[in-house]
């Protein structure tokens, strides 16, 4: 395909991306560039990495003005591989220097300078295809359906396989392929790199497009504005040339990559919680005024219901800017405290759907007989009694008309729907994450929690028999 910006299912997906790129040279969210003393000028804030808590908190203030205007959809927007670009720079030394030779180090430190000056628009994979869970990929029938090296040359080594999800992989311009993995898994699949979209070999199978019909604005008034696109990624024989892999055959060395040295895990999680703290307060905010049009907000069970949304909320916001107070302060970067960042990242995994599910329940039926379109409020004689029988108390009839459309493309529509699933399982699924707070997040900690335990029972009585 040759013209994806006018692309029916693609259209609005680059639209969404080149207002975000445009959103930074407008004078109210001037916030959003910054100085980048590590090459030297301004740059997007989300490549610049942060050396103290305040500026810490410049990104992630910086990060909710940018999901504000999304009202906390568009998940994929460049900044969210900026960071992790950013802070592989930051660890270019202590991490991928240090385990993997200064090759490598070097390579994450172009890579970044790279983005810096282009601006690249990165898409990632991450995940190996549904194929069979049970067992790993290279139990599999064919031990290429996930990517894994399949040769090495002296210009770079050859990578086939799929992975899936893949946003935006059509209408971005770069890939960071960065595998699931754990310290046990086949070194053919150890391998982190970026390379063109355009590289010989990849390809992208595209999901249909959810966008509405033409001119769904009134309609669909956030999926005809803002839509990402969702593919599976191909790789037939890529080959990746040795100056774009930063990461290469040691699994075992990964959990110093998520948990330790560079806390990746901290970092992306803490991306994910400015996300949904923003989609919160739009929740919020949309419960709010869809109950008071037709004073469903008087009564106790809805107001308890939207009292849980706005404890949600707060709970981000203290998240927010706990995690930058308490951030760990180290000689290459300053990164927001982990436990708390990912916690609140797991704990949205299922307070966003049931904030979604608050919506469905204070609303009941409301939202379902909406006039087909904008069309039926030119008739006069239906207008009419439009006027008359779809206002609410608080609403006349096209505002009321407007809101519950506005409500249904959060609650009901295709790109609702899918935005439910990403708000659930985009860093895994929930069970496996929360389960993770216990073994992993938590860990180094125990025994500060069990103490207070132990020392309660150690002044209990030991009677003798
Ligand atoms: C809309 C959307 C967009 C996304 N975009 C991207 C993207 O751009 N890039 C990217 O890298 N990722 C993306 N993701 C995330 C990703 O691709 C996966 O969907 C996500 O990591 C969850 O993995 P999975 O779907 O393979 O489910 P699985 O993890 O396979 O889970 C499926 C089910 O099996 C169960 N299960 C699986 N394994 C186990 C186990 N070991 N023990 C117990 N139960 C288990 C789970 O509990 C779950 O119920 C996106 C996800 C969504 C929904």
């Amino acid at each position: 395909m040759t013209d994806v910006i006018n692309h029916p299912a693609y259209k609005i997906p680059v639209k969404t991306v080149a207002s975000y790129y445009d959103l930074h040279w407008k004078e109210e969210y001037k916030s959003l560039r910054a100085y980048n003393r590590d090459v030297g000028e301004e740059t997007s804030i989300t490549l610049v990495r942060p050396r103290s808590k305040e500026e810490l908190l410049r990104l992630g203030e910086a990060l909710v003005k940018i999901y504000e205007y999304y009202r906390g959809f568009f998940g994929r927007s460049p900044d969210y591989m900026n960071l992790w670009t950013m802070v592989f720079f930051a660890h270019a030394e202590d991490y991928f220097g240090k385990n993997f030779g200064s090759k490598f180090m070097e390579n994450a430190m172009e890579i970044y300078r790279e983005s810096t000056k282009r601006d690249h628009f990165y898409t990632h994979a991450i995940v190996a295809p549904m194929y069979d869970r049970s067992r790993p990929p290279s139990q599999w029938e064919d031990p290429y359906i996930q990517i894994g090296v399949t040769e090495e040359r002296q210009d770079g080594v050859v990578v086939r396989g799929a992975a899936m999800i893949c946003t935006a992989g059509p209408y971005a311009e770069m890939l960071w392929y960065l595998p699931n993995m754990r310290r046990d898994s086949d070194p053919r699949y150890a391998i982190y790199f970026s390379i063109p979209t355009t590289s010989k070999g990849v390809r992208f199978i595209s999901r249909r497009g959810f966008q509405p019909r033409e001119g769904g604005e009134f309609e669909y008034p956030i999926s005809s504005k803002w839509e990402e696109s969702d593919s599976i990624l191909v790789l037939d024989n890529v080959l990746v040339p040795w100056d774009r892999i930063i990461f290469y055959k040691k699994p075992e060395l990964i959990e110093d990559l998520m948990w330790h040295t560079v806390g990746l895990r901290g970092w992306f999680n803490w991306h994910f919680m400015i996300q949904h703290y923003a989609r919160l307060k739009f929740l919020a905010g949309l419960a709010m005024t869809v109950t008071e049009a037709a004073n469903t907000n008087t009564f106790i069970n809805v107001q308890e219901k939207i009292g849980e949304i706005l404890i949600y909320l707060a709970m981000n916001e203290a998240a927010l800017y706990g995690s930058v107070a308490r951030a760990q302060e180290l000689p290459n970067i300053v990164r927001p405290d982990p436990y708390i960042s990912i916690s609140a990242s797991h704990f949205n995994m299922k307070a966003v759907p049931r904030a979604n599910e608050i919506l469905r329940l204070i609303t009941a039926g409301s939202s379902i007989p909406i006039p087909a379109g904008a069309k039926d409020f030119t008739n006069p004689e239906e207008r009419a009694y439009l006027d008359k029988y779809m206002a609410m108390k608080g609403l006349d009839a096209l505002e009321r008309v407007k809101t519950f459309n506005l409500l249904w493309d959060v609650i009901g529509s295709e790109v609702g729907m899918r935005y439910e699933q990403y708000d659930r399982f985009s860093r895994g699924d929930p069970t496996i994450r929360w389960a993770q707070t216990y073994t992993e997040v938590f860990k180094d900690r125990k025994g500060e929690f069990v103490r207070l335990v132990k020392e309660i029972l150690d002044q209990m009585p030991n009677p003798r028999s």
